[in-house]
C-alpha cells in the first residue's frame, strides 16, 4: 500500500502529539501521525512519574532547553486537563536536603527556580523543623518546597491533545511501525503493519519515536558520535501509607546521574508509589527481566562500546546497586526509608509501571539536553528526557519555528482551541538544530 502526505510524524507520544497538534492549527499542510502501538501514549509518555515539573532543579545553562520548555507549557497542558475534563492534582514537590552539604545544593535550586523564571512566591526553603512540621513522617536537614508541581496522568493528557490534532483534520495510522528512510525530494517512509507493508512518501518526516528515533536516525548516518544507553525505571505500589500529603524527592547523590534517586510520589488517583530506580538494560522496550538482563546488556558489542564510553567506576557501582534494587523491594525501600523512616517492605502492595529512559552518550558523558537534528527532508529528536512530558507542549512550538525557517514551513494561524498563548509566538526557546545537507 502507498500513501502521500505534507508531513509524516512518526510517534503518538507527548511530542509527536503536541507537534501533531501545533502543525494542524498553525498550517493547512496534510499531517500524518503513524505509531507502532494502537493507542497514543503506549510508552515513556504514559510509564513515567506523572509529574508536570517546575524547573527549580534544572541548571539554567546546561538544561536551558528542558527547564524554559516546562516554564512555558504548564499553562497549556492545564488547560489541556480543565478542557478534557482529566486530574490535576497540585501536590507540589519537597526535595530534600539529606545532609548538610545538600543544604548548599538546594540553596542553589532556589537561585535556578528564580534564572528559570519561576515566581517567588511559589517556592520557598525549609529548615529541619519546617520540614516536621509540613511533613511529619518525613526526615530531612531541610528541603525546597515548590508548590505548583501537579501529578496528572500523561497517558490521558496525550490522548486528549491527539483528539484535538484529529479535530483539526490530520490522519492518524496505527499499529504501522517506520523500519526505513529512504531520502529524496520527496522522501519514502517504509513501514509495516499488521496487514503488510506501506509505503508513505512525505515532503517532511518528523522522527519523535522515543526509543526507536535513534536507530532510525542512525539508518541515515546522523549519530556519528552518540550512542545510546536505556535506563529502566521500576516503580513499587504503596499501599494504606497515611500522614504524607506531597511528592517527596531527595537532592541527587550524584548530579551527573539525578535520575538514579527514588521518589515518594502520590498519582492523581491517590495510589502512592515509591521509585523508580534506574535498571541498565538492553532495549528501548526490555520491561520485563531481571538478571538475564544483566548479562545481556554486558555481551551485546554496541553496549560494551557505549558503556565503555561513558561509565567510570562510580557510575558502574551506582547502576551496580541499581540492579539490586530492581530485583529486591527491600533494597529499594532501604533508600526510600533514610527519609521516611516509618515506611517498611510491608508497605509495599506489588509492582507498579516500568519506563524506560534513552539516554544519548557522547565522549563528554551523558548528553544533558535534547539533540535535535536533520537533513533536507528529515528532522530527527533524541534523548527528549525527564522533564519531556512536561516541556512537550512548548518545545513542539520551538521546534516548529525552527522547521517554519529551515524547510519554509509556511505558518499561518489557522484554527486553534487551546494553547492560544503558544501558538502566538515561538515561545523565544533556542532550539539548537544541526542539519545536515
Ligand atoms: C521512569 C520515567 C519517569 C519520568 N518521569 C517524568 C515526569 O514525571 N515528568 C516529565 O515531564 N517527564 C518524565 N519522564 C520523561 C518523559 O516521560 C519523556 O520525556 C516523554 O514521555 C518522551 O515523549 P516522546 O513523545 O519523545 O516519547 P514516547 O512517549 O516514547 O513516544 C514515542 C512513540 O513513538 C512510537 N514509536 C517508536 N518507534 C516507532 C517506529 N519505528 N514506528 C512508529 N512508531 C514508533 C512509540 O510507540 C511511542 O508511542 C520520565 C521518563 C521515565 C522513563
Amino acid at each position: 500500500m502507498s500513501l502521500q502526505t505534507d508531513v509524516l510524524i512518526i510517534g503518538a507520544g507527548a511530542l509527536g502529539a503536541s507537534l501533531a497538534y501545533e502543525i494542524s492549527s498553525t498550517t493547512d499542510l496534510s499531517i500524518t501521525v503513524i505509531d507502532m502501538e494502537g493507542v497514543p501514549a503506549f510508552h515513556s509518555s504514559s510509564r513515567n512519574t506523572g509529574v508536570i515539573h517546575r524547573p527549580f532543579y534544572l541548571d539554567p545553562v546546561s538544561k536551558k532547553v528542558y527547564a524554559e520548555s516546562a516554564i512555558k507549557s504548564y499553562g497549556p497542558w492545564k488547560e489541556i486537563a480543565y478542557i478534557a475534563g482529566l486530574p490535576w492534582v497540585q501536590r507540589g514537590v519537597m526535595e530534600l536536603a539529606l545532609n548538610e552539604s545538600d543544604i548548599h545544593v538546594i540553596e542553589k535550586y532556589s537561585r535556578w527556580a528564580m534564572q528559570n523564571g519561576m515566581d517567588e512566591n511559589e517556592y520557598n526553603l525549609l529548615d529541619e523543623q519546617d520540614v516536621r512540621k509540613l511533613e511529619p513522617r518525613v526526615m530531612a536537614k531541610g528541603a525546597i518546597l515548590s508548590n505548583l508541581d501537579s501529578n496528572v496522568s500523561y497517558g490521558s493528557m496525550v490522548g486528549a491533545v491527539m483528539q484535538l490534532a484529529q479535530n483539526n483534520g490530520i490522519r492518524v495510522l496505527w499499529n504501522i511501525r517506520a523500519e526505513r528512510i529512504i531520502e529524496g525530494e520527496r522522501p519514502i517512509v517504509a513501514c509495516k503493519s499488521p496487514n503488510g507493508e506501506v509505503n508513505i512518501k512525505t515532503g517532511l518526516v518528523i522522527n519523535v519515536s522515543g526509543g526507536g528515533a535513534y536507530g532510525l536516525a542512525k539508518s541515515l548516518g546522523l549519530t556519528s558520535g552518540y550512542s545510546e544507553l536505556h535506563f529502566r525505571g521500576d516503580y513499587w505500589k504503596i499501599r494504606e501509607f497515611k500522614g504524607i500529603s506531597r511528592n517527596i524527592y531527595t537532592v541527587p547523590r550524584n548530579p551527573g546521574y539525578p535520575f538514579l534517586d527514588p521518589h515518594f510520589i502520590i498519582r492523581p488517583d491517590g495510589q502512592m508509589e515509591i521509585g523508580p530506580n534506574a535498571f541498565l538494560v538492553s532495549g528501548s522496550y526490555a520491561y520485563n527481566g531481571t538478571v538475564s538482563e544483566i548479562l545481556r546488556s554486558f555481551t551485546s558489542p554496541n553496549y560494551l562500546k557505549a558503556i565503555r564510553l561513558v561509565l567510570n567506576r562510580e557510575m558502574l557501582k551506582l547502576i551496580w546497586n541499581d540492579w539490586g534494587i530492581s530485583i529486591s523491594k527491600s533494597l529499594m525501600m532501604r533508600r526510600v526509608r533514610k527519609f521516611i523512616p516509618s515506611l517498611d517492605v510491608k508497605h509495599v502492595k506489588g509492582r507498579g509501571t516500568s519506563g524506560i529512559r534513552h539516554s544519548l552518550i557522547s565522549r563528554e558523558g551523558f548528553v544533558p539536553e535534547s539533540v535535535v537534528m536533520g537533513t533536507s527532508s528529515t528532522v530527527h529528536v533524541l534523548n527528549f528526557n525527564s522533564p519531556g512530558a512536561t516541556g512537550a507542549p512548548a518545545f513542539a512550538r520551538a521546534l516548529l519555528s525552527k522547521l517554519s525557517n529551515l524547510y519554509g514551513v509556511k505558518l499561518i494561524l489557522k484554527k486553534h482551541r487551546v494553547w492560544d498563548s503558544l501558538i502566538k509566538n515561538d515561545c523565544n526557546i533556542e532550539l539548537k538544530v544541526n542539519i545536515f545537507y
